[in-house]
C-alpha cells in the first residue's frame, strides 16, 4: 500500500488548486481508453470533464499516438527562431483553413495562459508601435483566462488572485450578458467606448467555464464584437475552452458573423495529448508590427514554442476535427444533453439548467454559497463513488465529455447527477 503511486505522490508531488494539508490523498491513474481512466487500485472513473476540458477525442487515442510516435523518431524538436518545421507549417495551413476567414497568422506557445498573454501583448503593441495611446483592456466580470499575471488581470478578481491583487493592472469589467441582461451590458459596452483610449476586448466566446459555465447568446456576442469593431477596439476571442467542438460547432466564433482579430486556443488542440498554446491574428494585427526597425518586432518566446511532438499531435487531432463524424459526434451529445435537461425541468433542486453544444450545466438550489461550499465536496465524492470524474464549481456540476462518450456512458453520468439532485434535495429541504 505505502508503494502506491498514491502514496508516493504525497511525498514528491504539489498540486493546482490543492490545499495539500486537507486534500485527500490523489488517486492513482494507470491508464486510459476512451472516456475511461482505470485507477491503480482497479477501480474505473468516466472521465465526465474531459480532464480539465482537454481531452476531446478520448483517452490514449490510437491515431494521435501514432502520429506522435511517428514524429519522435523524426524531429523531436528544433528551435523556432530562425528554423521552422513541417508539423508547425501544416498546422498553422490547416488550422488557419478552419477559423474565421480574417485569420492570418498563427503565433505558438506552450499553454492557455500564454495564448491569452500573447493576444494581449499583440493588442496593446498594436497600439504602441503606432504611437497610439490606446492603453485599456475590457473583460467580463467573472471571466477566466489564465493564471500568469497579464491573464489574471483580465480575469475575475477571486480567491484566485487575492495576493497578488496590487501587481494586476486595472482592467474595465462588463457584466455578462446572460439571458434577459443583454441590454445593460451593450449600454455600458457603448459607454465605455466614448473613451478614447479603450485597446481590446477580450472574452471567452457563449460560455463562462470558469465562472461556473454561464453563458450567453451568439446574437448579442455578434452585436458587442461590432460595437467595439466600430470604435477600432481590437477584439480577443479567448476559445482556449471553447475551441474545437466544445459550443456543438467547431469554434465557438463559428456561431457569430463578426470576425475577431485575435484568437486564443490551448486545451483541445491536441486532443488533450500534449500541451500547446496558439494565438492567431488578422493581417492588420501582423502587419502592425512590420518595419525596419528591430523594436517593433514582437519579443515574446518560449524554449518549446511549437514543438513539432505537439504540433504532429495536434495534427493527428485535427484529422479527426475535419471529418463529418467529428460533427456528427457533437450533434448526438447535444441532442443527449438536451433530452436529459428536458427530464431534469421543473424537478425540486434545481435553480437553472444550461446548455451550449456538449456542455451541460446543472445548477443545484442551495440558497448563498462559494467555491468552498462543503457541498462541492460531498457532490465530487458521489460522483467518484459512482465511478464517474465531475468537477462540481460550487453548486455548479457540468458535463463536458470527451466526444467519444457512448450513449451507455452518458446515461450513468446524467444517473449521477439525478443523484446529486437528490442528495442537495436531503440537505437543503428543512
Ligand atoms: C483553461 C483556460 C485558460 C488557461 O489555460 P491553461 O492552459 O490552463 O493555462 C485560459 N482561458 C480559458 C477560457 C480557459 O478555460
Amino acid at each position: 500500500m505505502n508503494n502506491s503511486l498514491s502514496a508516493r505522490d504525497q511525498q514528491v508531488n504539489w498540486h493546482p488548486y490543492t490545499q495539500m494539508q486537507t486534500a485527500p490523498p490523489p488517486i492513482g491513474i494507470m491508464r486510459g481508453e476512451g472516456a475511461v481512466l482505470y485507477a491503480e487500485d482497479g477501480r474505473e472513473y468516466i472521465d465526465a470533464v474531459s480532464s480539465w476540458w482537454v481531452n476531446i477525442h478520448g483517452h490514449a487515442h490510437p491515431h494521435i499516438a501514432e502520429r506522435v510516435s511517428q514524429q519522435l523518431k523524426t524531429l523531436e524538436h528544433v528551435i523556432f527562431a530562425g528554423f521552422t518545421h513541417a508539423p508547425a507549417v501544416e498546422l498553422s495551413e490547416r488550422l488557419l483553413a478552419l477559423l474565421p476567414q480574417n485569420q492570418a497568422k498563427v503565433f505558438y506557445t506552450d499553454n492557455g495562459s500564454t495564448a491569452v498573454e500573447v493576444a494581449l501583448k499583440m493588442a496593446l503593441q498594436y497600439w504602441y508601435n503606432q504611437g497610439v495611446p490606446r492603453t485599456k483592456i475590457i473583460a467580463f466580470e467573472g471571466s477566466y483566462h489564465g493564471d500568469t499575471f497579464g491573464a489574471m488581470s483580465v480575469s475575475e478578481r477571486s480567491i484566485f488572485t487575492r495576493p497578488f491583487q496590487q501587481y494586476l493592472f486595472d482592467v474595465e469589467f462588463l457584466p455578462v450578458p446572460v439571458p434577459g441582461h443583454e441590454e445593460q451590458t451593450i449600454a455600458q459596452l457603448e459607454k465605455l467606448l466614448q473613451q478614447d483610449d479603450m485597446a481590446a476586448f477580450i472574452f471567452e466566446p457563449l460560455v463562462l467555464g470558469t465562472a461556473g459555465m454561464v453563458m450567453y447568446s451568439p446574437e448579442v456576442l455578434d452585436k458587442l464584437m461590432a460595437l467595439c469593431r466600430s470604435k477600432g477596439v481590437l477584439v480577443i476571442a479567448d476559445e482556449v475552452m471553447t475551441g474545437f467542438g466544445r459550443t456543438g460547432k467547431r469554434f465557438a466564433c463559428d456561431h457569430v458573423s463578426q470576425q475577431p482579430d485575435l484568437m486564443c486556443f490551448s486545451k483541445g488542440i491536441t486532443g488533450g495529448t500534449m500541451a500547446l498554446g496558439v494565438t492567431t491574428a488578422s493581417q492588420a494585427i501582423y502587419v502592425s508590427f512590420l518595419s525596419d526597425d528591430k523594436t517593433k518586432a514582437l519579443f515574446h518566446g518560449h524554449s518549446y514554442t511549437a514543438n513539432p511532438v505537439a504540433c504532429a499531435a495536434a495534427l493527428a487531432s485535427l484529422d479527426l476535427v475535419e471529418k463529418n463524424a467529428f460533427l456528427e459526434d457533437l450533434e448526438r451529445i447535444s441532442t443527449s444533453h438536451a433530452a436529459f435537461a428536458q427530464s431534469l425541468s421543473g424537478k425540486s433542486g434545481i435553480k437553472q439548467i444550461r446548455q451550449t453544444g456538449t456542455i451541460l450545466a446543472i445548477e443545484f438550489e442551495v440558497g448563498h454559497t462559494t467555491y468552498f461550499h462543503s457541498l462541492r465536496d460531498q457532490l465530487y465524492n458521489l460522483a467518484l463513488e459512482n465511478g464517474v470524474l465531475l468537477r462540481p464549481l460550487g453548486n455548479i456540476v457540468y458535463v463536458l465529455p470527451p466526444y467519444c462518450i457512448s450513449a451507455a456512458q452518458l446515461e450513468r453520468v446524467y444517473g449521477v447527477i439525478e443523484q446529486m439532485r437528490l442528495l442537495v434535495g436531503q440537505e437543503f429541504q428543512a
